[in-house]
């Protein structure tokens, strides 16, 4: 028998949440992000599962791009971060991908080398622009320079303007709104098609929704936001991790459990060792009392979390035995919540979970 953790996608799940997002703003179009494998989840199944509804999919880089391109993939494909090298261009020619361009140097590149291929046709550029976030993007000043230039190429067919917000899973902050005065500012007098919200952007901030849309972690039923949201309690899991109890124990009152002997029974306790650990991207920053699902109810984890094990109370269990499932996130303990109690949130986990993970697909409507 094969090591049994297996992280289960929904892809049944991934589609009504990229509906649920598309809801939000039903006159705009969405960019289905799948970049990093899908924040976990296996670009090419989420792809395949959403090619029929999602209007374009958003990766960071060529290499993603053209492996969904390998496997079929035929929607546009937007490169979030644009070419990193001239070589690029002719390749996003070739393969109908979308080109960010974030820095005047990229467009410098890209009109260098249109001018030594001036038959070139059919590009779309999304003109990246620094509202605030100050990471990628041309300074909003320059943003109707860059424009006009990209206007006089006729290698360009299509023009979108996409911006990134800091801080639109903070409500209650004011950047979002600052951002937003910065991107009227830069576009004033151009009608251009806008991009600017991210999950938490198509949630929150409606009056930030324009043309495009380009959700990411929803799509994966996690929740950009720390509080509880509407929108972020209609999201369907993505992922369900799962693994099984290897060996049972009882430890006496006094005795410690795992790595730096850190957790210490203060009765005699149960103790079940699961087959999962930071090896598989389960966080070694998951603390004792970090919550999992057994068997229809609650317990946690106790001890630290080695390399390819875990270990976790199992008092209130006193029927656990080796080979019962584990959920260590999904639908009963949710990958937010796990993220909490790790300090960090759930890009990081969903994200980080290694190739030793078996990935399983459903799918309800299978096609
Ligand atoms: C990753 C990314 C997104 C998606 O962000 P989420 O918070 O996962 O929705 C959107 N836009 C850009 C530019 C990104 O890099």
């Amino acid at each position: 028998m094969a090591r049994n953790l297996i992280a289960q996608v929904d892809l049944s799940a991934i589609r009504h949440n990229y509906q649920l997002a598309r809801a939000q703003a039903p006159q705009a179009r969405a960019v289905a992000i799948i970049k990093a494998d899908a924040y976990g989840h296996g670009a090419i199944q989420v792809a395949r599962s959403l090619e029929s509804e999602a209007d374009a999919f958003g990766v960071a880089a060529i290499e993603e791009a053209l492996e969904l391109r390998d496997a079929g993939i035929t929607r546009p494909v937007l490169l979030l971060e644009g070419f990193f090298e001239t070589e690029e261009l002719p390749l996003i020619q070739q393969h109908n991908l979308w080109t960010a361009l974030h820095s005047i140097e990229q467009l410098e590149k890209l009109e260098a080398y249109l001018e030594r291929h001036p038959d070139s046709r059919g590009l779309h550029v999304w003109l990246k622009i620094d509202s605030g976030m100050h990471r990628l993007g041309i300074e909003p000043a320059l943003a109707a320079g860059a424009l006009q230039r990209l206007q006089a190429l006729p290698a360009v067919e299509k023009l979108v303007v996409m911006s990134h917000f800091a801080c639109a899973d903070e409500p209650q902050r004011p950047h979002t709104e600052r951002q937003l005065q910065q991107i009227d500012k830069a576009v004033a007098g151009h009608s251009v098609d806008l991009s600017l919200c991210n999950s938490a952007g198509v949630m929150h901030w409606p009056q930030a929704h324009q043309q495009w849309l380009r959700p990411g972690i929803m799509l994966y039923g996690a929740s950009p936001f720390t509080e509880p949201q509407t929108v972020a309690s209609r999201l369907r899991p993505g992922m369900t991790l799962t693994t099984e109890i290897i060996a049972v124990r009882d430890v006496q009152a006094g005795e410690s459990v795992g790595y730096g002997a850190s957790w210490v029974a203060e009765k005699p306790t149960r103790i079940g060792t699961l087959a999962v650990g930071y090896a598989d991207g389960y966080s070694r920053h998951a603390p004792s009392g970090t919550p999992v699902w057994l068997n229809g109810r609650r317990t946690a984890l106790a001890g630290r979390v080695s390399m390819d094990m875990s270990t976790i109370d199992l008092s209130l269990h006193p029927e656990a035995k080796p080979g019962d499932q584990v959920e260590l996130w999904g639908a009963n303990v949710t990958v937010n919540e796990v993220a909490d109690w790790c300090g960090t949130i759930p890009y990081t986990l969903l994200s980080g979970l290694t190739r030793r993970v078996k990935r399983r697909y459903t799918d309800d409507q299978p096609f």
